[in-house]
């Protein structure tokens, strides 16, 4: 039986293939790329891992923290704001407080009291942030080894009347408002009843 014709198709002309050391180097630049884009993609991601991370633990209440809005007072010693600040401080401003209510003025409320290294750090970065200058930032945010508030040793009280009492009355407890561009930061500063020292002009001095 004859076998069918079939019509062979035209050949067909193999591609030019590249040489197997082209092959293998292609094969090795591709790797490389891949590598490189992995490791840039994990740098990204450790980064915002960090940033955020970061970012959370600076605050929070332990880090001292007190959320915009928030009321706390002198006597709110479960806030660890307040609770590590040194207790000299807390008592000579309870007893400030209460002089001051008597008098008619608002009691105390604290916006920022104890901070720990990484929010102050936190706080400079952002003022950084804010002033888009640093040296404009450090006379309005100490670094985390110059704060006194990292070391309990500084408060910023609100409202305004709580300020400008304590401002004319605090030297009577050992409290002085110690910079001349923060109205709202005491610290003991003069033995009771002393005379308190003259006001650095910022946080820089
Ligand atoms: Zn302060």
């Amino acid at each position: 039986m004859p076998r069918p014709v079939v019509d062979s198709p035209a050949p067909v002309l193999p591609a030019r293939q590249p040489s197997p050391r082209a092959r293998r180097l292609t094969v090795a630049a591709l790797g490389v790329c891949v590598a490189a884009l992995l490791a840039a993609l994990v740098t990204v991601l450790v980064h915002v891992n960090a940033a955020s991370a970061g970012a959370t633990s600076a605050l929070t209440a332990d880090a001292g923290h007190i959320p915009e809005g928030t009321i706390v007072t002198l006597h709110d010693s479960d806030v660890p704001a307040i609770a590590r600040l040194d207790p000299a401080l807390l008592t000579a401003l309870r007893q400030a407080e209460a002089d001051a209510v008597a008098d008619g003025i608002p009691s105390f409320h604290v916006t920022s009291g104890w901070r720990s290294p990484g929010y102050q750090q936190w706080l400079l970065e952002d003022a950084v942030e804010r002033y888009g200058d640093h040296d404009i930032a450090s006379q309005y945010v100490a670094t985390p080894d110059k704060s006194q508030h990292v070391t309990g040793d500084a408060v910023d009280i609100v409202p305004l009347d709580a300020q400008l009492w304590l401002i004319e009355h605090g030297a009577r407890y050992g409290l002085c408002q110690t910079y001349a561009n923060e109205r709202w930061h005491f610290e003991l500063a003069t033995p009771p009843g002393g005379v308190c020292p003259d006001m650095k002009p910022d946080a820089t001095a």
